[in-house]
């Protein structure tokens, strides 16, 4: 990966952490942050530290992720909403049988 890509990666994951981690603060959620959050507490690659849950494969919070529309699961297991949205090719209706709601 060219350095001026790893840079820009960077910075997006900058952006999605302080996103995240502020709407966390400002207990401000959108239409999937639970079911993500679900999708999470079931899965394989989650733990605990006191009783806040984390991925151990993106390192991340899970409650401040899962309020970045624009953030995915590394395991596919729940989508980038924002970015389907975008497009039109997914309806709210196709990402809630996506997470199995
Ligand atoms: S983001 Fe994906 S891999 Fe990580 S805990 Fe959630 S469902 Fe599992």
């Amino acid at each position: 990966m060219p350095c001026c890509d790893k840079t820009k990666k960077l910075a997006m994951t900058t952006k999605h952490i302080v996103q995240g981690w502020t709407a966390l603060a400002m207990g401000k959620k959108y239409e999937f942050t639970d079911d993500r959050v679900r999708v999470c507490q079931g899965c394989e690659d989650n733990y605990w530290i006191g009783s806040s849950l984390w991925c151990s494969i993106c390192k991340c919070l899970i409650p401040a992720k899962a309020r970045v529309e624009a953030e995915d699961c590394p395991r596919g297991r729940w989508p980038a909403t924002k970015s389907l949205k975008k497009q039109k090719k997914v309806s709210p209706k196709k990402i809630r049988e996506f997470l199995k709601i």
